[in-house]
Formats: structure tokens, sequence, C-alpha cells
């Protein structure tokens, strides 16, 4: 038992059942959540027979006495060992991710122990071992100033006793000699700096919780340096960046602990290599049973493991094992090759990958190690990284894209006239906005790294410059970097690694889909989105916003000629114009979606979008349509709304304009017709905008249903749709029952939902945004992250009523929360039947349902 003797502060010591010293044995009580990771693993390789040098752990809760100002009496841990040995500790917290203090190595040595080992392993070793613990122990435990040893030249006797003067002069006491005392100082300091604050943070960031303790084991040292074959090295079987089979790591001569990977010269390859010596020709024999231990650890650990090894005059010792490293596309390899090793099962492989990590598989990102010259940053808003030369408008950038060389196209905020600018830019970067802004959504759905509300950075579109977080400017034509992962804005172009879906990608989703039970759709406006939707095995198209493809110069002029008809016979007649592209357009997506749904949104945004802002582009509109620009203006004015966002938009549109939606109706059946013909046979989805009351339905129901008949009897052709209802006002929640009676489909769309039900613009939010969440009055931003409570509870309702109305309603969701995990648990419990994300979001989507179904399935096994 570890006495610990009171300095008088009031902890509690660990009880007797709750022993806090444990000798790491195969049968010894041992668990990660009580001392860690690595002392269970270390437990297990005990298990293994495998050549473990003795190791005693230490509990958490024993830890934290410790922190707590007990020093401890640690005769009881000096006594597991013999005598004369050196000892190391090293930390085991539950997640190795959460860190730890560094570990100490060589404790126990003093002036006898120099000079025993001066016999024993000569002397050149042993002052290298002594002096290697007075540093660590100066620097870690006395908390000197490592440059007090930086004038220390030197491994031999003058060099220690230097060491030994520095100590003395600078702790004002020699250095301690007493093994129980080093050891007692090395545990408590080790624990304090796990409590301290900055550590705390650090760790919570990674995701542990504010109470996560910390163990630490206490190891017998092979020590490394000596006569015979001594050094130490890190072997593991698989290439960390690839997750290929391949032996890599270091081994070096006369070291310790990870000193072969500290870029020293004299380290050597571990197998037979080409480029130079290795431990295979060096040790043969220990190198074969190192090799040997991997596989079994492997095998046994289920894990692809780093070793941490000693040789001891040619004797092999085994330290340590930890998880390697991995990027994350060597993640995904390293599972799947786990499954079809038969080591783990293929559930367990697609639990072992988080979903998120699966954004870096699809898209370029920075080099984990590569230097960031940081600008500034934002909401991280369409993940990926490019570098461009900057812009400050579409025309710009799609001139620059015209001559072959990559933009960033940097705007206040994003509009539906930037989408030929955001098409030819390689990123975008607004100084508005939020996750549900335009930029972001269409930065999302064109796989467009983004990032968004960067208001830290001065923006001077007018000087065609912006200002850095610490004054930089840069201008048009500067090169920057946009990291939308990171939502970090950086200088220059950094080094990228390129987005890989190879067939391990595919043989792990469908893994991940045949545990799959709610359907995953993508959120597609445009060919290119409906060919990503389908490379990515979305079930077709939940939600094609039908807006964008009015911005095209040939369609935008017969637009503003319909707004500005004066009478019904006008407004068809600018339609035509737009009736055979549309119904193009329709057709090309059925073509690419090879009959799986596609759920077309009518026409939703307000019509002053489509008019020009600027005195010259009205001058030309008034050239265009031969008026007055005055008459130009008047119009524009007479359509300005002091909040668009809550106006003429929608379904109100379609009920007050009703021939935009009739053109769109026609487009979408004529295509349908279309493509039957060419053997796709498709049931188009129809889709109403921004409801709020069951009569809207009724009336849209009933001219899309004269359409329909209008185009089936022209065609002499049959064909069926499905009308269904957007579902995104408060109202429209709770009256859904009403609503439902007409509506095949209810989707909810949790973007407009979010922004009604907190009354918060989505377009605004981005500048408070990020106080609200420190300040803890939201927990994450709610258009990021659906809010289950409020937003929730009108999903709920609508869900709920909705079914009760119409029994076999299809529901779904389509705002950008949908392929969030939390928001597909939500969506699974709730009943819905798919969900319906960005392109690129598909495959996590996909693979977060894959786990939410495969835990319920652990949960109750027979269900
Ligand atoms: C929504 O409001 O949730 C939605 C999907 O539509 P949009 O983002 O186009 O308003
Ligand atoms: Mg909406």
């Amino acid at each position: 038992m570890l006495r610990a003797i009171s300095r008088g502060a009031a902890v509690q010591k660990p009880g007797p059942d709750n022993p806090d010293v444990t000798l790491i044995t195969s049968t010894s009580p041992m668990t990660t959540p009580t001392h860690g990771g690595r002392a269970k693993c270390l437990q297990r390789l005990v298990r293994l027979d495998l050549p473990v040098p003795r190791t005693v752990a230490l509990s958490f809760d024993t830890v934290h006495t410790l922190a707590g100002g007990y020093l401890p009496d640690v005769r009881d841990v000096l006594s597991e060992f013999d005598e004369n040995a050196l000892l190391c500790v090293r930390p085991s917290s539950e997640d190795p991710d959460w860190g730890g203090p560094g570990a100490v190595l060589n404790i126990g040595m003093n002036a006898e122990k120099h000079a025993d080992l001066c016999t024993r392993i000569g002397e050149t070793a042993a002052t290298d071992i002594y002096l290697r613990f007075i540093q660590t122990y100066a620097v870690d435990v006395a908390r000197l100033d490592a440059e007090m040893f930086d004038d220390i030249d030197g491994t031999g006797p003058a060099a220690l006793k230097a060491a030994l003067a520095v100590y003395e002069d600078e702790a004002e006491e020699p250095f301690p000699q007493d093994p129980a005392v080093q050891l007692a100082e090395i545990l408590r300091s080790m624990a304090r700096a796990w409590e301290g604050t900055t550590a705390r943070l650090l760790r919570q960031a990674k995701g542990a919780p504010v109470d996560a303790g910390l163990g630490l084991v206490v190891q017998q040292m092979a020590l490394g340096l000596g006569s015979g074959e001594c050094g130490s090295g890190v072997l593991q079987l698989v290439n960390p960046s690839t997750g290929l089979p391949q032996i890599t790591g270091r081994y070096l001569s006369q070291s310790q602990g990870r000193e072969a990977l500290d870029g020293d010269t004299a380290s050597i390859f571990l197998e037979k290599d080409p480029r130079g010596p290795s431990l295979e020709e060096l040790a043969p024999e220990a190198f074969a049973a190192l090799k040997e231990h991997a596989a079994l650890m492997r095998a046994r650990l289920r894990e692809e493991m780093q070793i941490e090894f000693t040789i001891e005059d040619g004797a092999l010792h085994i330290l340590d094992g930890v998880r390697v490293e991995r990027s994350a596309r060597a993640a995904l390899k390293i599972v799947v090759r786990l499954a079809e090793d038969g080591i783990i099962s293929k559930q367990e492989a697609v639990m072992r990958i988080e979903p998120r990590a699966l954004s870096e598989l699809l898209h370029r990102q920075v080099a984990a190690n590569s230097p960031r010259d940081i600008l500034g940053f934002g909401i991280a808003a369409s993940p990926g990284a490019a570098t461009g030369k900057i812009v400050f408008t579409s025309e710009a950038a799609q001139a620059m894209a015209a001559r072959g060389e990559a933009c960033v196209l940097i705007r206040r905020e994003t509009s539906p006239e930037d989408i030929r600018g955001m098409h030819a830019a390689a990123a975008v970067l607004t100084e508005r906005g939020g996750m549900t802004s335009h930029a972001a959504v269409i930065g999302r759905g064109l796989g467009l790294p983004c990032v968004v509300g960067a208001a830290n950075m001065r923006f001077q579109a007018k000087r065609r410059s912006i200002v850095s977080v610490d004054g930089r400017t840069f201008r048009e034509g500067d090169e920057i970097t946009i990291d939308g992962t990171s939502g970090q804005v950086l200088a220059g172009s950094v080094e990228m690694i390129e987005a890989t879906l190879d067939d391990t990608f595919r043989t792990f989703m469908s893994w991940a889909d045949a545990e799959r039970d709610i359907g995953v759709r993508a959120n597609a406006d445009t060919p290119a989105d409906a060919k990503t939707a389908l490379h990515f095995r979305a079930q077709g198209i939940g939600l094609c916003r039908t807006e964008h493809m009015f911005f095209e110069a040939e369609r935008l002029t017969p637009m503003r000629e319909m707004i500005f008809a004066r009478d019904v016979k006008d407004r068809q007649a600018a339609l035509e114009l737009v009736l055979p592209m549309q119904r193009a357009d329709f057709l090309e997506l059925f073509r690419i979606m090879q009959g799986q749904p596609v759920c077309i949104r009518l026409f939703d945004p307000p019509l002053h979008e489509f008019l020009p802002t600027t005195r010259a582009g009205q001058r030309e509109l008034a050239e265009a349509l031969d008026l007055p620009v005055s008459d130009v203006t008047r119009r524009i004015e007479s359509l300005s709304e002091y909040n668009p966002m809550l106006g003429m938009r929608g379904v109100r549109l379609g009920i007050t304009v009703p021939e935009i939606y009739d053109m769109q109706a026609r487009a979408i059946f004529e295509a349908t017709v279309e493509a039957a013909k060419e053997g796709v046979t498709i049931v188009p989805e129809i889709m109403v905008p921004l409801v709020s009351a069951k009569r809207e339905v009724e009336l849209v129901r009933a001219r899309v249903e004269a359409v329909a008949a209008a185009v089936r009897a022209e065609k002499g052709a049959a064909f069926s749709y499905r009308l269904g209802v957007m579902v995104e006002t408060p109202r429209a929640c709770l009256r859904a029952g009403d609503i439902a009676e007409h509506a095949q489909f209810l989707s909810f769309g949790t973007n407009d939902l979010t922004q009604m039900t907190y009354g918060l613009s989505r377009d605004d939010a981005g500048r408070f945004m990020s106080e609200y969440v420190r300040q803890g009055v939201f927990t994450e931003d709610p258009f990021h992250m659906l809010d289950t409570e409020g937003v929730g509870e009108l999903l709920r309702l609508g869900v709920v009523r909705g079914r009760t109305a119409r029994p076999n309603v299809v529901l779904s969701i389509c705002g950008e929360h949908a392929a969030d995990a939390d928001s597909i648990a939500f969506c699974r419990e709730a009943g819905f039947d798919y969900v319906s994300c960005s392109p690129f979001r598909v495959p996590v989507a996909r693979l977060a349902a894959a786990q939410l179904a495969l835990t319920d399935k652990m949960q109750y096994p027979s269900a």
C-alpha cells in the first residue's frame, strides 16, 4: 500500500477497495477507466507473454491524491523492483489523444548507481544516463530553466560535475540522491502537471471531460546503453500516412526512449533497406522476434500498434504499445485491412471511423505538417482547401478562370448573382454570413472550400484589398489559401494532400450501407451536383433548388422581362423563353439520376434578387426593355421589401404570380415524358416552398394538376408525379396535419425553420454567434447543429401531426443540418424516411446513419 504523508491538505486518500499501486500481471485488476489506456495495454502485452519489463500502475484516484498535496512514501512502489534497477514513469490517460506529461526515464540514478553502472556498462554510458536524468529532473520536476545546462559540454566526468553544480546552485539544495525522494517528487510533479489549467483546456479541446483522470505507470528500465548491442527504437507494421503494410520506424544504438525518431543520422532502418543499414542486419534475432511480437499484437489487440522497444545486450524488451497515429486515409485502409484479415468484424470497422473524418478524404486538405501563416479566420463553412489569387467580383473570378488561373473570390457576402463567380473560383471567403448563408450553402453544394463570417479581417472591397488580423494588406492578385476545414485564411500557397476515393473507400462504404436504416439523398441543383450525388451513392435528389437556374445570362433577361410584364399574357410570353431551358435542366438531372427520385423545389427567392442593383445595370436593363431608366428604378423600388426573407417569396409568389410555377410544372412534366422516351422512368417530386397554410397547397396543387392534365393530353403520354411541401415555417409544423392532406411528402427545411423559430437572421447571425456560444447562450450555432429542443419540438409536432393525418406521408429533412450525426439520430428517432444533404456530405451522412443503426443493434441485440 502506498502510504501518504499528509502535508496538511485535506485530500481523500484511496481506500481499501481502490488499491493505489498495482503490479501489472495477467490477472491484476486493471481497466482503462481506472488506470488508463497505457496500463491496460501493458497488461494485454503481459498476457501475450511478451518480454515486458516489470511494471506497476497507479490509478486515477491515486494520482489525483498526489496532485492534491500528499507527498507519497513510495517505498511500496520501489519494493516491487530490483534494488539496482532504474525506473521510468509514463502517463496513462483514458484516451491517448488527451496527452499527458512527458515520460521521465532513469529514475533512481545517483552517485552510488553511477559507480555501479560504471563497472557494469562502462563509464561513458553510465555518465550519459546520469547526465540525462539530472537535466530531466531539473527541468520537469525542480522547474529549473533548461538553458542553465546549455554551457555544459560533453558527456564525461567534468560535465557530470558541472551539471550537479548547476543543479545545486539553482535549486539551492544538492541533487536528491534517495530514489524514493526522486520518485515521489516525479510522481507528484506529473500529477500536478495534469491538473494544471493549460493541460486541462488542451485536453478538453480534444474532447476530454473536465474531470478526466490520469494514471501513471512505473516501469523497470531496460537501459539501451552499455556493452553488447544496446539501443532503442520504435516499430509499426503500417505506413502511417497510407495505411499500407510496411515496416516503418527506426532503431538507434546506444539510445533510450524515442531518441531513434529524433532525426539522429545514426538511426537505422528496421527491415533490410537499400538506402542504408538496418536492425535486421545488425541484430537479426532481435528483429525477427520483434516482427513476430508486432504481428501478435496486431492480431490480439485488434489494432495497428506502434511498439516502443529496447535492446539490452542483445536481449529484446517491449516497453510499450500505442495505437499508430494515422492520417484519415490510413485510418480507413487500416480498418478495412483488419476486417479483411478477419481480425475485426466489418461492423467494428464501420464503428471505428469518425464520420467527419471522411470529409478529409473527399476534399483536398492542407497537409498536417505544413507551416501556416494565418491571416485571419471565420466559420469553416465548406471543407477542403484551395489556393488562388484574390479577386473581389464574380466577373474577375470568371476572367481569371478563363485564363486558367485559380482564384479565391472574396465578397462581403454572396448572393445568387455570384453563382457564376463561385463556379469559377477555387474557394470563397466572405466577411459576413453563417453556416446557412448563401456562400456556405452553395460552397458545400459545389464542394468548394469556403470560409464565411471572417469579420476579424478588414474587407476593403472598393480598394480591392483585405487586411489581415495582424495588419498586413493583401491586394487583388495576391495569393492566399482558404482552409474551409479549419476556417483559417492563410498567406500564399501551402502543401496539400489530394482527395482519395479508391476501392478501400467504396468497400468501407458498402459495409456501412449494409447497416443503415434511413435513406440519404443529396441536395443537388446542377448536373455537376447530381453527378457528385450519384458518385457518392445518394439515393436520389432530396432538394433541387431551381432558382440558381435563372441566373444564367440567357435566362436573366426573360426573367426580368417577366418581372416587368404588364399583364399575364406578357408574363407568359417571357416565361415561354425560359421553358425549354428549364425543361432541358430537368431532363439532364433525370438522365443523370437514372430513375432515382428527384425532388424539385419550385421557385423560392424574392423577385428583386433578379434585378440589377447598380445604376449602370439599371441603365442596361432600361435599354433592353426599351423603358426609361426612371421606370426601371421605380419598379425596382416597388419590389423592395423591409424583410425580403419573410416577404414575397416561395409559395406566396407562386400564388400571386402563378405563371412561374405553371411554367416550372410544365417543364418538369415535359422532361418526364422526354426521359421516358429515352428509357428513364421517373416519378418526379414537386415541392412547394415556404408554406404556412393548407390553402396555399390547395391552390398550387390545383394548378399543377391542371398543367399535368394538359401535358398528358398534348403529349398523349401517361406519367405520375408526387406533390409535397417544404415545411420550413413554424406554422407549417403546427398545421402539418392539414397540410399533409394535400401533400404526399413533407420535407423539413431546417435552415428557414431555425431562422424563424429563433427569429434569427441566417445571414447575419455570424456577427455575434461566436460571442453567444462563448457566453453559453447557445451551446452551438443552431444553424450548424440542429436545436433538438426548440426547433426539434416543432419537427416532432410536424412529424406526428403529418403522419396522423396521412400515415404513408414520406418525411425527410433537407436543411444543412442533415449530414450531422446528431441530426440523423434525431431524424431516425422521430421516424423520418430520409435525410438530404450537400452531395459532398453524403458519405458522411451514410456513415453516421450506419453507426447509429449499429449502436442500436448493440444496445438491443434481439430487436
Ligand atoms: C431550408 O430552408 O432549410 C432549405 C433547405 O432551403 P433554403 O436553404 O434554400 O432556404
Ligand atoms: Mg428555405
